[in-house]
């Protein structure tokens, strides 16, 4: 991750705007398929062909030794879950992460889906993850701080009773994937690295409903809660503008499949 941040131009930041609403067409794409009995590996399937039918190429793949286009997380699973032959089942959750590289620049952005029927207090999990994630892109404004979005997050996480995960955070996003300045989950107001208008951050809540703590697997990946609770997981790539900033990926592709198949969303 390079030091010093980096200021978008406006040509540069259409750019992002592009790649980041391919990545939300490509989750609206894994929307269309989210149901219990599908496999993460055909998930995964799915995403590559529709970003390479669209120009663009996985963002992920390859990057870090990363094997997929997808990172999907079931469950107790946090983030960087690596797609597989397990089907999905009635009352999962499932984060998909998903990140494209088109025109030279990148863009992220994750959702976590329900499959078939969830419990409750899951459901709950996920609509806070959500609400954490539209309180830190509110902090996301020039001349605050990243401590403004990461206190932000953790209070309304931590009023839930939820654990904020430390070792994961969000970043600048640019020509790479993961660019300065990181952008923690958790934090005091007015600390932190200043933001100027034209940085554009991938703001990413990783909340867990139990504890903090995590572990990964032997996979050398999949990051897991330590308590084996579930772990939600909402990801938008924004630009930091005066007085509010622009969300350049969105969710709404996504939510119109999920509203047309009747499923559950946060
Ligand atoms: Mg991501
Ligand atoms: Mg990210």
């Amino acid at each position: 991750m390079g030091k010093s941040v980096i200021i978008l131009s406006e040509d540069e930041i259409a750019l992002v705007r592009e790649s980041s609403l391919l990545v939300g067409r490509t989750l609206a794409e894994v929307a269309r398929h989210i149901a219990p009995g599908i496999t993460t590996d055909k998930l995964d399937a799915l995403a590559e062909e529709f970003i390479r039918d669209h120009g663009a190429v996985p963002g992920f793949k390859g990057l870090y030794g990363c094997p997929s286009t997808l990172l999907t997380s079931v469950n107790e699973q946090v983030v960087h879950g690596l797609p597989g032959k397990v089907p999905l089942k009635d009352g999962d959750i499932v984060s998909v992460d998903c990140g494209v590289l088109m025109n030279e620049f990148y863009g992220d952005s994750a959702y976590t889906f329900c499959v078939g029927e969830v419990a409750p207090e899951t459901l709950r999990l996920l609509t806070v993850t959500q609400e954490c994630l539209a309180l830190g892109i509110a902090q996301a404004a020039a001349n605050n701080r990243t401590g403004d979005i990461g206190s932000a997050i953790q209070q309304h996480a931590e009023s839930c009773g939820y654990g904020v995960v430390r070792e994961l955070v969000g970043h600048g996003v640019g020509r790479k994937l993961h660019e300065a300045p990181e952008v923690p989950n958790y934090g005091r107001r007015g600390h932190g690295v200043r933001l100027h208008e034209g940085m554009a951050l991938a703001i990413e809540p990783m909340i867990n409903m139990g504890v903090k703590e995590v572990k990964q697997l032997k996979d050398g990946w999949t990051v897991v809660s330590r308590d084996g609770k579930p772990s939600a997981h909402f990801e938008h790539t924004i630009v930091v503008r005066q007085g509010k900033a622009e969300v350049l990926s969105t969710f709404q592709y996504i939510e119109e499949v999920l509203e047309k198949r009747g499923i559950t969303t946060a």
